[in-house]
């Protein structure tokens, strides 16, 4: 079988509008509350992908830890995932003990088994400017002590990893250098991506006036780029993928983007808390189905959907600055 039709190996499952946070390029937090129901998880959980394909799931939101059985769903797609190398909790780490709890919780479902775990903590500035990128007042306060306990927590476990996810807008362009310098400080490596327009879940499309790089934002953070490159050590040190990095002064500058994406490959998708699974979440036209009415199996063998939309995708992707979770499998 072509290794492509086996299923998904990366899924992102977006479990809730729910979110606690009012960040500037995002608004999911405008939306209606919608969790994944048990249902749409059972389905996920008891489809062949579960058991064989999907080797690396990252659980987002929203607000993940928001979601009111998020504990029965991650036991609920823990327990057949033979295949799975890799769980992911991306938050925004704003409630220090919901953070910790949803964590450790996952680290339980896990057991013994040879997963890694990562948890990112959303992170994209030191101090006052992560406060207003985020929209909530004290925000840096809660990650610096959500930080501190996770490691404390994640001390024991062998294959947990913390990381910060930094996102650069127009707002923290300039500050990348002192958030690495944080970084350095708390021991903890920062992955980063810069935001991008789209129409679909997180709508930042309807509020890029608020995030987007102006001209001079664009060129600070072209000069950070370049001499991160070229001490490129440095920034593999802190999780940075040079090649990621790299491949986003390339694009910033105006070229098509060659660096592989998962995604772009037949090998993952988004789901949505109704069911609905896309290609990725750049745009609305990257819906490949619905769980509602095709099991994931059928959905992913659908090849003329799959052209159709790659077909429709394929401009996005000449100038996406997505990471398109480059980090899939990185030791
Ligand atoms: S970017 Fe994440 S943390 Fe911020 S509002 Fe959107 S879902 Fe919430
Ligand atoms: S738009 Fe970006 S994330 Fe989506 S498939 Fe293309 S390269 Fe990947």
């Amino acid at each position: 079988m072509d290794e492509r039709q086996r299923g998904p190996r990366v899924v992102v499952l977006l479990l809730t509008s729910r979110c606690d946070a009012r960040c500037v390029m995002c608004r999911v937090w405008t939306r209606p509350a919608q969790d994944i129901d048990l249902d749409v998880a059972s389905r996920i959980a008891s489809s062949c992908s579960m058991a064989s394909s999907i080797r690396y799931l990252t659980l987002s939101g929203g607000e993940p830890t928001l979601h009111p059985q998020l504990h029965s769903i991650t036991e609920l797609l823990l327990a057949p995932s033979t295949g799975l190398q890799e769980i992911v909790l991306s938050t925004n780490a704003l409630d220090v003990e919901r953070t910790v709890g949803a964590a450790a919780h996952v680290l339980r479902c896990i057991g013994g088994r040879r997963i890694r775990f990562v948890a990112y903590v959303s992170l994209d500035a030191v101090g006052a400017t992560h406060d207003e990128i985020r929209g909530r007042t004290g925000a840096f306060d809660c990650v610096e002590r959500t930080i501190s306990e996770l490691k404390r927590l994640f001390a024991v476990w062998p294959l947990a990893e913390l990381r910060i996810n930094c996102v650069i807008t127009k707002l923290n362009a300039d500050g990348i250098g002192e958030l690495l310098h944080y970084s350095d400080h708390v021991g903890v490596p920062v992955n980063i991506s810069v935001a991008s327009r789209t129409d679909s879940w997180i709508g930042s499309a309807a509020c890029k006036a608020e995030w987007e790089l102006g001209t001079r934002e664009a060129t600070a953070l072209r000069h950070f780029l370049r001499r991160a490159v070229a001490v490129s050590r440095l920034m593999r040190g802190r999780g940075a993928e040079p090649d990621y990095v790299s491949e986003l002064l390339r694009v910033l500058e105006g070229q098509v983007r060659t660096l592989p994406c998962p995604f772009r490959e037949h090998m993952g998708c988004f789901i949505e808390p109704w069911g609905d699974v896309y290609v990725c979440g750049m745009s609305r036209e990257a819906r490949l189905g619905s769980l509602s009415c095709m099991s994931l199996e059928n959905i992913w063998k659908d090849a003329c959907t799959w052209d159709r939309v790659l077909a429709g995708l394929s401009e996005h992707c000449r100038s996406c600055l997505s990471n398109c979770y480059v980090q899939v499998g990185s030791p």
